[in-house]
């Protein structure tokens, strides 16, 4: 069997990878390490600087208190015992406070999205519903409270959020899809 051939077809014939035509998700580890990547080019993960944000997540320890969480020292929202989430209206308009977001509701199952870029509006929606999730907008004058939990799934929920990261990946990555991914 001669495995030169094995190697070249699973390289694509030219022996090393493909240029920077199918990249994977996300930033390369090695690239913000000491030393970089070794593979240069050739590396199918982003070669980006990594932009990291801080989440705080208050009360998530006291059993009889709601929930407060702040994204890089703004209040982004409070998970409530009754099974609300309230969005603060004075959330940034940002891609980092909006990708952070988007990890931290994953505990309630509600996503984030918006339309014409990230600066617009941005709406709410029930993250395992799919396409033709109902959505409600978040204002920007007053907190927007959606229903998102039954009150008794409160310990469960406080669960998930004490599995949550403090420190969140937030680099986008170059080609990241622009509709409020
Ligand atoms: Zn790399």
């Amino acid at each position: 069997m001669d495995t030169g051939v094995w190697e070249g077809a699973r390289w694509g014939g030219a022996g090393l990878p493909a240029r920077r035509t199918g990249y994977r998700r996300g930033v390369c580890r090695h690239y913000n390490e000491a030393g970089g990547c070794q593979r240069g080019d050739h590396c199918l993960y982003h070669h980006v600087p990594e932009q990291v944000a801080q989440a705080q997540y208050m009360g998530v320890d006291d059993e009889q208190s709601d929930i407060h969480v702040d994204i890089d020292g703004a209040s982004a929202l409070t998970i409530r015992r009754d099974g609300t989430v309230q969005f603060s209206h004075s959330i940034p308009r940002v891609w980092e406070h909006f990708r952070a977001l988007n990890i931290v509701l994953r505990a309630v199952d509600l996503r984030v999205r918006y339309k014409q870029g990230v600066q617009g509006d941005w709406t709410v929606e029930r993250n395992s519903a799919g396409r033709g999730a109902m959505k409600t907008l978040i204002a920007l004058e007053s907190c927007t409270s959606v229903l998102a939990f039954e009150s008794t799934d409160f310990g469960a929920v406080r669960e998930r959020v004490r599995a949550l990261p403090t420190r969140i990946q937030v680099t986008r990555v170059p080609n990241a899809p622009g509709k409020g991914a």
